[in-house]
Order: structure tokens, then sequence, then C-alpha cells
């Protein structure tokens, strides 16, 4: 995410919060439920340079946030059970859902211990290939070769560019100058730069999914707790919409059967790759009911309203971001005040 982007959130944030706004706003925006967006839950480490932050959470901000959804009333619930009471119009009470992207070790190891203490489910979307061992999860890469580097070279758009990576400000701007690069590039240019920068840093793409991600093995054990789920992220985790068609059909049926195939139960529901506006959009939205999905999760912001049961394979998250991880947030995201300001207060964005 852009510094200006994160700055105008913070602002926003705080000014809900201080401002007391998210109160006022709170019946018109808050919605009938939320789904929460995480990836990693692990404790925080050290390191000036960490620029995937933005992508985990610690046990006790997971903690502080079942809390206060308990604290708030607002029931827990699974994918299955928000596809229930959205199509048959059940909003007496508020709910709440916990997706985690990516099939991370850490969502066994440290988020499934704090969501037992609430007796709350939680859904894990597994990336096949990051199952198998062979995925590439180019952005801890990426970082991984610039934390080394004191600076990195490469090519970009036929000229060769230098980037400075001395110090922990120049190694943020470094990621973010090529991981904004690399996010529109086609994937097998993406994989291709991506080896290159690997190789010429001796860092090892498969040992990251190996280290992080947990393999059908272990996910076998961890599907058979009675709080966890599993859905499906795609084979590779490519941007869906840069694929032929055919190709991202593929993604969706294959990445499926392969779950349903190793782990022996049935995956209803998906989460779109990146899932922003550049990487889900009406084909792949078609596409995934097309594929039988009953819901698939985008990364577009928002809160849950009953005019999402029309649009259930386009639907919204509000993102738990390790950048923003104090307490006081938590009645603002609630609220659904963040996420409303954000949308510029349209309450459903499915174009
Ligand atoms: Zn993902």
């Amino acid at each position: 995410m852009k510094l200006f982007r994160k700055t105008v959130i913070r602002a926003g944030l705080e000014a809900l919060y201080f401002s007391g706004a998210h109160v006022l706003l709170r019946p018109i925006f808050s919605g009938v439920g939320a789904v929460f967006m995480l990836h990693h839950v692990r404790p925080g480490r050290t390191g000036d340079f960490q620029p995937n932050r933005h992508l985990e959470v610690t046990p006790d901000f997971l903690r502080a946030t079942l809390s206060h959804l308990k604290s708030r009333d607002i029931d827990i619930v699974t994918m299955d059970e928000v596809h229930h009471r959205l199509a048959n119009r059940q909003f007496e009470r508020r709910f709440a859902c916990f997706t985690f992207d990516d099939g991370y070790r850490d969502n066994r190891d440290h988020a499934l211990p704090v969501m037992r203490e609430y007796a709350a489910p939680l859904t894990v979307f597994v990336t096949s290939d990051f199952a198998e061992g062979t995925g590439r999860l180019w952005w801890l890469a990426l970082e991984q070769v610039i934390a080394k580097a004191s600076s990195v070279e490469t090519m970009i758009g036929g000229d060769p560019v230098r980037l400075d990576a001395s110090s922990a400000s120049a190694k943020q701007a470094a990621f973010d100058r090529l991981h904004d690069w690399m996010r529109t590039l086609q994937e097998h240019d993406l994989q291709r730069e991506m080896a290159a920068l690997c190789a010429r840093h001796g860092v090892d793409q498969a040992a990251i999914c190996r280290d992080l991600c947990m393999p059908w093995d272990e996910l076998k054990s961890f599907a058979g707790d009675p709080l966890v789920a599993i859905g499906a992220h795609t084979v590779s985790h490519c941007n869906l919409a840069r694929q032929r068609e055919e190709a991202a059909r593929e993604e969706l049926v294959l990445g499926r059967a392969r779950i349903e195939d190793k782990l022996q139960r049935p995956v209803l529901h998906l989460v779109y790759p990146y899932g922003d506006r550049s990487a889900a959009g009406p084909r792949e939205f078609a596409l995934a009911r097309a594929a039988g999905y009953r819901t698939a999760l985008t990364t577009r912001p928002g809160m849950l309203f009953g005019e999402s049961a029309g649009h259930l394979t386009a639907l919204p998250r509000v993102s738990l971001n390790g950048n923003y991880q104090d307490e006081r947030v938590l009645p603002v995201l609630t609220s659904g005040a963040a996420t409303a300001m954000w949308n510029g207060f349209r309450r459903v964005d499915a174009a």
C-alpha cells in the first residue's frame, strides 16, 4: 500500500475515532455483518524493514478483536452461516466471520488457539500450489531479496534500474517500487523476474513456501478441528483477471477439486488472489458462480448488507491490517464507518 493511502486511512480512522462520528454513522453503515480478512497471525517481529507487515496481526490483537465482538453481542459464524443468513435474510443478530488467506501454518499455531478461547470458527483459504510446496509467494521473496541486499538491479520497461537498499527507508522505497511494478506484470513475466532476482541474491522461493505454508498432511489434520473450515484460493495464486478465460476457469475449478481430493471434504467458498479491482471483476464473479462456489470474497473493503445477497461471489471484507493494531480502531471498524468512507458511502460495490 502506498504511503499516501496509509496516511489517509490512518488520518481517517483517527478522525472518526476522536470525533465520535463512527457512533453517529453506525445505524446507516454498520450493515448486517462483516467478513474479516487476515493472513498471518504471529507474535510481532523486530526490525525496521517489514514491508509485508500489513499482512500479519499478533495473537493479542486477534484476541482483542474477538473480545470486542463478543462485548457487542455479535455472532461469530462460519462462511456457510454467512451464506445462509444472507440467502434467507436472517438479520436479527449481527454477525462476523473470520477468514485467513493462503494457508499459513501460523493460522494453526497462533490463530486457532485464540479462536478456541471464544469457540469461534475460522475459514482458511488454501492455494493448492502452496500446499504442494511448489508455490511462489513472490511478495515475501521480494522482501527477503531486499532485506539481504544493499542495492538491487533490474530492468524496468527495458531500462536498467539500480535501487538503493542500504537503509531501512531505502529498502522500503525499493520494495514499493518493485512491488508496484511486479503487480502490473503478466504472470510468467512476474515469475521470471522474481526467479532472476532470487537467483542473484540467493533467496530460495520454494523454501519460503515450505517454511510458511501447511502441506496437505498438516492441512488434513488441521481441517479435522471442528472450528476449522477450508476454502479455495486458486491453484497458483495468480491474478485471475490477467488470465485468459479458460485459464482463469481452470484455476477456480482445479483449485477446488485438488483440495476436495486431498482433504476429502467439500469446498464451497472462494477467495480471489489479490482480490482488488485489478484482479477480480464481473468476469471472475461469473466464473466463480459457474464453478459452483456458494460465496467468493474480494479484498474490496466493506460491510455486508441485505443487498449483498444479490452479489454472493463479490463479497467485500474488512481487513484486520497489521499496520493498525490499535484497539481504539475496533469500534470504528465494526461501525462500518471506515469502509463506508473508503467506498464513498456506497453500500454495495460489485461492479
Ligand atoms: Zn492470497
